[in-house]
């Protein structure tokens, strides 16, 4: 690689750095990669899904190598019926990821920490000063200056179990099980006949999250199914941002001056906290607008993820009224009345592309809470004023 050629610096070597450097390296061979990570290995430790309909034909093709789990429907579950979802459902994870990205020409600085960033250099806790071209902040989750949050709490636990467990689809919600902390459910990914993902998620209006009390509930559920756990072979657990309102300009300033991906950029579904298709999205447009220097690239995705925010209100709204309106242990009716919608519906929802006609479909009708509750959500700034005068 000769020295002048241009130079790409990923601080954070998570899901959205991943992406962007293998979608930089495969477009634009002639660039040197670097990706400064603080823990032992990229990539952390994770299954990544996402729905058939989350990317297009060809981020389709460019990620089908790192599918490890594929699945042609799934299934969500209330108290009042279960419904099959036409969907497929695919699930990436974090070992495939790493291997796609070790086999390039990308280089890896692990166990160092970035400690400070310009636009074009990194700081790096072993005292070293990188410099490139351009610099992309993708340290996960940022502070949430100016945003008002719920949250998604999981422990999930991947088991095998001594009888075939007979889960045949993933069950993206099972909110049958007991309510408690605000929405709870139970979310089931069936890798073969003995091995399942059990995760008792919570969508709650506090962060804290009691692992214990959490895996003693996924005994208590995996009884209730008659399923004899042999080993836990791996546990994950998150506290994912769920949006409800915010100010960009404050969560981002527009003289920040250095470029951010993935959760730092707040590039994730606003109501469920995935964010693997927007980094899809940001890393394909990275490439095919790269090589920018490091003011332009702060600015190209700056715009990019205020255009995704501006595209994304109505996700906040509908958070607002799921969070704020009525009693916590009744939110789980919102999402019952949601899933008798339409599958074509429920696919745009999950892919953060609704169109009018499906916005108007989600707040008419029945009304899912309290309907004056409900109407004084509907302004962000004045649901904003109201907050920050508590
Ligand atoms: C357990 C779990 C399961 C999830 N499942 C899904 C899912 O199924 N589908 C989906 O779309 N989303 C999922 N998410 C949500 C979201 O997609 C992930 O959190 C995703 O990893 C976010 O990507 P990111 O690149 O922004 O951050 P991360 O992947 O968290 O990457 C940030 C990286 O930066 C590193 N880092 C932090 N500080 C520094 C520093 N100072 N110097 C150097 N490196 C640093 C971290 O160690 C980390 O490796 C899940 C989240 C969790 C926690």
């Amino acid at each position: 690689m000769n020295s002048s050629a241009p130079h790409l610096i990923l601080a954070g070597g998570g899901l959205a750095s991943c992406l962007i450097a293998l979608r930089v390296a495969q477009a634009h061979p002639d660039t040197r990669i670097s990706i400064v990570e603080s823990g032992p290995e990229i990539c952390g430790n994770h299954t990544w899904s996402f729905h058939e309909d989350d990317l297009s034909a060809d981020q389709h093709e460019f990620i089908s190598p790192l599918i490890q789990h594929q699945w042609p429907a799934q299934e969500v579950r209330f108290p009042s019926y279960t419904r099959q979802l036409k969907a497929g459902y695919f699930s990436i994870t974090s070992d495939a990821l790493r291997e796609f990205v070790e086999a390039r020409n990308i280089e890896l600085q692990t166990n160092t920490e970035v400690t400070d960033l310009g636009p074009a250099h990194a700081v790096l806790s072993d005292g070293r000063t990188l410099e490139g071209s351009a610099v992309i902040d993708g340290r996960g989750q940022a502070r949430a200056d100016g945003l008002v949050l719920g949250f998604q709490k999981f422990l999930g636990r991947e088991v095998t179990t001594r009888e075939p467990h007979g889960i045949r689809h993933p069950v993206i919600m099972d909110a049958t099980v007991s309510q408690a902390d605000g929405y709870r459910f139970i979310y089931l990914l069936p890798f073969d006949a003995h091995t399942l993902l059990i995760e008792d998620t919570r969508y709650s209006d506090g962060a804290d999250l009691d692992d214990s009390q959490l895996s003693a509930a996924i005994d208590d559920y995996a009884v209730e199914h008659h399923w004899t756990i042999e080993n836990t072979l791996r546990e994950e657990r998150g506290i994912l941002p769920i949006l409800m309102a915010g100010r960009f300009d404050q969560f981002w300033p527009r003289n920040a001056g250095i470029a951010r991906a993935g959760l730092r950029a707040a590039l994730f579904h606003p109501t469920t906290g995935y964010s693997l298709p927007q980094a899809m999205t940001l890393a394909d447009a990275i490439a095919s607008h790269w090589p920018m220097d490091g003011a332009a690239l702060a600015t190209f995705t700056r715009n990019h993820a205020q255009a995704f925010w501006n595209d994304t209100g109505f996700f906040r709204l509908l958070n607002r009224m799921l969070f704020r309106c009525g009693v916590p242990e009744k939110r789980y009716t919102v999402m019952e009345r949601f899933y008798k919608l339409s599958d074509s519906l429920i696919e745009n929802f999950y892919a953060s592309d609704l169109t009018l006609l499906n916005k108007a479909r989600l707040v008419t009708g029945k009304p899912p809470v309290p309907f004056f509750e409900g109407l004084s959500m509907i302004g962000e700034e004045k649901f904003l004023r109201a907050e920050y005068a508590e």
